[in-house]
């Protein structure tokens, strides 16, 4: 066995788990957005995974853009103060923009991305977000599109990290207890 599987506590949602419900989500856009392209804008660098996995499971004519955002705070708990480090490459004037997140936490990365992307005038701007942990939004954000709600621990894998370690896990998974930021309750 590798030290990154080493590493994690317990495996919350497997590999299988996790292609079963993209491939669900990939058919509900597709249905949704049947006849127009829509542009999916990842969430650096959480998202990567499950963009590719995504738009592979959705037969629609889509493009692609990332945003990368860096939230000030420790490195497992999101502080809500949110920079701009890469902006996207497109014009979203028009556009059916579908953001897509690894995890809604507090809601906070997502509330000031939204607020910003609408300032530019997209035709609809939708949120797709693989993991959603319970009771923990301090804003209102909606996904309209959610893979697993999950509960209210730090979680690594399929794009998540810790001090950008564990992303290249195909599962989502706790780390064990003593290898997390005693901040994080
Ligand atoms: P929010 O602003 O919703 O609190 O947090 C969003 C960002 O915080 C996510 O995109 C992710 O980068 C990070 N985050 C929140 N919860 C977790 C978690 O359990 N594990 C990891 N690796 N990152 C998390």
């Amino acid at each position: 066995m590798s030290e990154l599987h080493d590493d994690i506590g317990e495996v919350l949602i497997t590999a299988e788990q996790i292609q079963v419900r993209v491939r669900e989500l990939g058919e509900e856009l597709r249905s949704d957005y049947q006849g127009r392209s829509p542009l999916c804008i990842g969430i650096l660098r959480g998202a990567i995974m499950f963009l590719a996995d995504l738009i592979r499971a959705c037969e629609l004519e889509l493009q692609i853009d990332f945003i990368a955002v860096a939230s000030y705070g420790s490195s497992t708990r999101s502080s809500g103060v949110v920079r701009i480090l890469k902006d996207l490459d497109e014009d979203i004037k028009d556009r059916d923009v579908i953001l897509i997140e690894d995890i809604l936490d507090t809601g906070l990365t997502l509330n000031y991305l939204l607020k910003n992307l609408k300032t530019r005038h997209p035709a609809s701007i939708e949120i797709c977000a693989l993991l959603v942990k319970e009771g923990k939004q301090k804003v209102t954000v909606q996904p309209k599109y959610k893979g697993f709600d999950i509960e209210d621990r730090f979680v690594v894998g399929y794009g998540l990290d810790l001090n950008e370690k564990y992303r290249n896990l195909p599962y989502i998974g706790t780390l064990k207890p003593e290898l997390l930021d005693i901040e994080y309750t």
